[in-house]
């Protein structure tokens, strides 16, 4: 897919407001900068579809899109806010894991992670929600462009390194700049292919 039939659904701050979960779904999770606007406009082709969901007004909205005529694509709002109230990011963690451990047809989520800093404790947070949520995700390095071709493999190495230990890891990570395409066309490829 092209992802030129994508469209912004609804955001979400509560469970009774998610769609039914009548299509195939995948979502997409990282530290805020860590490039998920940037990946989910470049996948879906649209600039601006994603819109900085980055405020920390915002951080308890899960955004939903549609992707082709049979998926949704949700972008879950950047974690690892050291300015968010503590209330708030409660809110947010509950509706979280009430998201991830109810959502039967949430095919996959994505963990995006930066290219020139790899897995952090909050990246490991998510994952461990991940595992306990039994949700299998993937890692997407992203801003790959930024990385030296000879520095980039000791950041893979320590990303490999750490998701041989969260049994919902699936073991290939995709290489990814938006700003150069890169990994882009294989990352749709990825989404089209789960059933
Ligand atoms: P978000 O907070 O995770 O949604 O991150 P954004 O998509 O807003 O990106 C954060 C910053 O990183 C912005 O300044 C982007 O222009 C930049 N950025 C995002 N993706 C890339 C990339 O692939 N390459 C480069 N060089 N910069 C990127």
């Amino acid at each position: 897919f092209d992802g030129s039939n994508s469209d912004f659904l609804k955001g979400v701050v509560a469970m009774d407001g998610l769609p039914a979960g009548d299509r195939m779904e995948v979502c997409f999770a990282g530290r805020s900068n860590v490039g998920k606007s940037s990946l989910i406009n470049a996948l879906t082709n649209r600039k601006g579809l994603a819109r900085a969901s980055n405020t920390p007004g915002r951080t308890q909205e899960i955004n939903f899109f549609t992707l082709m005529d049979s998926h949704y694509l949700v972008d879950l709002p950047g974690y690892g806010y050291a300015n968010a109230p503590i209330p708030v990011v409660e809110k947010w963690q509950r509706l979280l894991k009430r998201y991830l451990s109810g959502r039967a047809n949430l095919r996959r989520a994505f963990v995006l992670i930066d290219t020139r800093h790899g897995v952090k404790a909050v990246d490991e947070e998510i994952m461990s929600l991940l595992d306990s949520s039994a949700v299998t995700f993937q890692v997407v390095m992203t801003k790959a462009d930024k990385v030296k071709d000879k520095d980039r493999e000791k950041t893979l190495n320590q990303v490999r390194e750490k998701l041989s230990k969260h049994p919902a890891a699936y073991p290939e990570l995709v290489l990814t700049s938006s700003e150069k395409g890169d990994g882009i066309a294989t990352l749709r490829a990825i989404i089209a292919g789960l059933d």
